[in-house]
Order: C-alpha cells, then structure tokens, then sequence
C-alpha cells in the first residue's frame, strides 16, 4: 500500500517543466544547441535546400559518409562503422550507420520530413493585370490562406533551361534583395469579406505575389509590365516564361529564425514543422556516428508529408525498403556474414522507428480544441503521440504498446531527458497524420514523437528551446542506448 504521503510522488503521472528540471550548464547547451538550429533554418527553407545541407555535412568532415549508389556501383564490401548516405531526387535523404550486426537484429530509424506548408509558383505564373504585374502560386500544404497575405515572401527554387541547365533562385533572403508581399484588403473597404469565414476570405486564387508596376513603354507587346518583369528575370537568369514550366519555386516567407520572449525562451522561425524534428534528429545521429552501433541505423529525411507524402520522394515511396536492399547485397558480399540480410520483410519487421514530427502544443488562448489530460505543453519536453488520424484514429498507426512501453522506459532511464505523452488536440475537432502509417505498413514497430508547437503552419512557428533540446537527447538515446 503506497503510503498517503507518496501517492503523488508514486501514483500521480504529472509532466515535467524542462526549465525546473535543469541545471546551469543544461541551460548553457540549450541555447547553444538552438543556436545552430536557428542558423540551419536561416539555410534551409526548401527541402532542396535541407538535403544540400545534410549532403554538406556528410562531406564535410574526416572519415566521411560515402555514397551508398556508388558503393552499390563499384560492389564496395561494408563493415560495421561504415557511413553511408542515399539521397532520393535531391528532396529526400537517408543517412546510414552500419552495426556490428548488419542488418539481421533489424534497423533503428529516426525518420521526419523537411517538406513544409508553403506557396508553390504555377507552371505559368506571371500575369499583368491593371498594369500590375504578379506571379500565381498553387499552395502546398494545409495553409491558413489569412496568414499569408501582406508578409514578406522570398523567392527559392530551380528553373532549367531547354539547354538542360539549372539556374538557381534565391531573393528576398539578403537585406539589399527586394521581398514579395500578397496584398490584401484594407479594413475601410472589407466590410464585405470581413463576414467570411476565414477559409474562404481569402481564395486560393487570390494568392498572387506582387511582382512589379514599371511598364517598358518601348516594347510592342501590351502587357508591358510583364515585359519588364520577363526582361528582368532574363538579364538576370537567362531564363524565358516557358522556362517556369521546368521549375520547382517555392515562396516562402522573408523571415529569420529568431529568438522569441523576453525570456529567449521560444525560437520563432518558418518551417518548424518539421525541420525542428530534421534537425535535431540530424545532430542525434551525427553525434553518435562514430560510435559503432551493435544495429544499423538511418536517420531519414522524408518530402512531400504536408501532401500526404505522395510521390517518389514522399514516404509512401520505398525508399526505406530499397536502401535496405542495396545494403543487404553489400553485406552479402562483405565480412558480416549473418543469415537474414537477404530476407528484407523479415529485417523491416525486427526494425524500429521514431515517427519525428512536431504536435500541437496546449494554447491558453484557444483552450477550446484541446483536451487538457492529453495534450501536449511547451517546456515539457519531447512529446510522443501513441496514435494520431482523425475522426476515431481514422488512418492513424496506433502503437503498439509494448513498443510505447520500451520507448518511454529509454527515456525514463536516462535522467536527463524530459517527456511526456500527448494527442493532438480534441476528438471530433480536427486531427492529422505523419508519416509513421507508411512505415507501419512495411511491418516497422513505429511511434510518432517530436517536439510541440505553438501556430503550427503559420509562416512563423513557435517552439520552446527548452522542447527542442530535449528532443535532440531523446532522439540521441534511442540511436545510442535502445
Ligand atoms: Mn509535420
Ligand atoms: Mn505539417
């Protein structure tokens, strides 16, 4: 009979304030480590962008990650410690670390995507109308139209040429560079559209970038404003309107990643979700590459999950499978010799994976759409949903609890890591999903964890440093201890 005294200490499941919990230098090494997280998204607002980054970093130290289609070419025996990195259609990556086991105790995964809720540009974007000229963006991803509207937007992307050559796009990211706005109506003259609900005051195909109002007055054409603006673009770039047919642009917004709160408590940046989960997953395996793991172990980076992670660079791919299949047959022909690397369903069901996405963090000023028992709460560290999906799981990949079980245990048994458990939001109210269902479907025991989220795909995010820094631990432990 636990004593009266001890029923809260014993009984009573209460999450953690991160910020209680630590000591000076912890302190110290949040700031730093979101220090760098600030920096990487500063890099990195496309998923181009992301895999350039973690491609860099592979290259970039001693004892480097190889590529794993070229030892796959050249027939190149593995050991265990090997590193190797896959990237798939420069928009989604998997770095991997050999184990002393191969393949045949099955793989740790840690897997999040770097795809975020943005303004694509249409094939043909540019149009004049009252000699003003815009460019016409298709969304991508569940955006709040509203929040689009009268911010800075930057320009990123690639157009090719009909040469075959690529022509790289950045503007509005330095000081001196021009930015994009979508404008929006004045409040004097909105009485109107003031009365609409918010998803449709603003259409989707309203969502047009000012582009510029100088016409030249000296071309033939009467679109002479387009005239300047494809005059521009092609001193500049070299490139055509049918070039915009072969190109992926991204308008995302002008905005550094910056610190939030008097405190500094909050990092406030574009494309929390989920580069926060990218990179604290990215420095979890990169820090612990050098120790030879008895398993093998990918940190995968995933595109396309903000569209439900379709094509082949989303996680409905099977990229995880073909990876695995190409070492598999290295592995054949190397000193590690175990019975099971050829059989690829038999080592995905021994696998396991942390789904890493964000959730929505409990917000005071919305208390209405959460349910205050199983929500998550900034500060209380890496947050793990059991299952997500909507309308009674609908579509989730629901846990397996002995899988839950062996996670929080890990966490639990390192002291310094703080957790809790977390749904994203009331039933019946909305709900989403990750990408851990197309992991599942391939037999993976896999469980959805990352860090919480105030304003989830608003063009500015808000996560607690406190939170991100406690998911890169978790996300260390689960490569070097589970
Ligand atoms: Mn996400
Ligand atoms: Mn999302």
């Amino acid at each position: 009979m636990v004593e009266n005294k001890d029923v809260k200490n014993l009984l009573f499941y209460e999450r953690k304030n991160v910020w209680k919990e630590i000591s000076e230098d912890q302190v110290t090494a949040i700031n730093q480590f979101s220090d760098g997280y600030k920096e990487f998204l500063n890099q990195c607002k496309t998923e181009r962008e992301c895999v350039k980054y973690i491609h860099n970093l592979c290259l970039s130290k001693e004892n480097s990650f190889i590529s794993l289609k070229s030892a796959y070419k050249n027939k190149q025996q593995l050991h265990p410690g090997d590193k190797l990195y896959y990237i798939e259609n420069n928009k989604a990556m998997i770095l991997i670390t050999i184990g002393k086991e191969g393949l045949s105790q099955g793989i740790k995964i840690i897997g999040s995507h770097i795809d975020a809720p943005r303004l694509d540009l249409k094939p043909l974007p540019i149009f004049e109308d009252t000699e003003l000229g815009f460019l016409k963006t298709h969304y991508y991803g569940g955006i709040r139209k509203y929040q689009w509207v009268t911010i800075p937007l930057a320009i990123h992307g690639i157009i090719y040429k009909n040469d075959g050559s690529e022509v790289e796009i950045t503007i509005g990211e330095n000081d001196t560079d021009p930015v994009f706005v979508i404008p929006d109506l004045l409040p004097h003259l909105a009485a109107e559209q003031n009365k609409l609900p918010l998803k449709e005051a603003i259409p989707g195909e309203s969502l047009n970038l000012l582009m510029g109002s100088v016409p030249n007055i000296d071309t033939e054409v009467s679109d002479k404003v387009k005239a300047t603006i494809l005059q521009l673009l092609n001193n500049k770039y070299g490139i055509t309107e049918k070039d915009f047919i072969n190109a992926e642009i991204e308008v995302v917004p002008a905005l550094k990643a910056r610190d939030v709160g008097i405190d500094k408590s909050f990092v406030g940046a574009y494309g929390h979700d989920d580069r926060v989960c990218a990179y604290t997953s990215l420095m979890a395996f990169y820090e612990s590459s050098n120790t030879i793991n008895d398993k093998t172990c990918y940190c995968y980076f995933s595109d396309k999950e903000e569209i439900g992670s379709n094509g082949n660079t989303g996680a409905q791919c099977d990229t995880i499978t073909y990876v695995t299949e190409l070492i598999s047959e290295l592995l054949d022909i190397s000193e590690i010799k175990e019975k099971q690397h050829h059989n690829i369903k038999n080592i995905l069901r021994e696998s396991v994976m942390l789904s890493a996405d964000v959730t929505a963090a409990f917000d005071p000023n919305h208390k209405a759409v959460f349910e205050a028992n199983n929500s998550a709460y900034v500060n209380r560290g890496i947050a793990i949903c059991k299952y997500t999906g909507s309308g009674g799981k609908g579509g989730a990949s629901d846990a397996n609890a002995e899988f839950v079980n062996s996670i929080t245990k890990l966490f639990d048994q390192s002291d310094d890591i703080v957790w809790q458990i977390a749904e994203l939001g009331k039933i019946d109210v909305g709900g989403g999903g990750t990408i851990a269902k197309f992991a599942a479907q391939i037999g993976i025991n896999v469980l959805d964890a990352g860090v919480p989220l105030l304003s989830m795909h608003a063009p500015y995010e808000l996560a607690s440093k406190a939170d991100i820094y406690m998911t890169y631990k978790a996300f260390k432990a689960f490569y070097e201890n589970l």
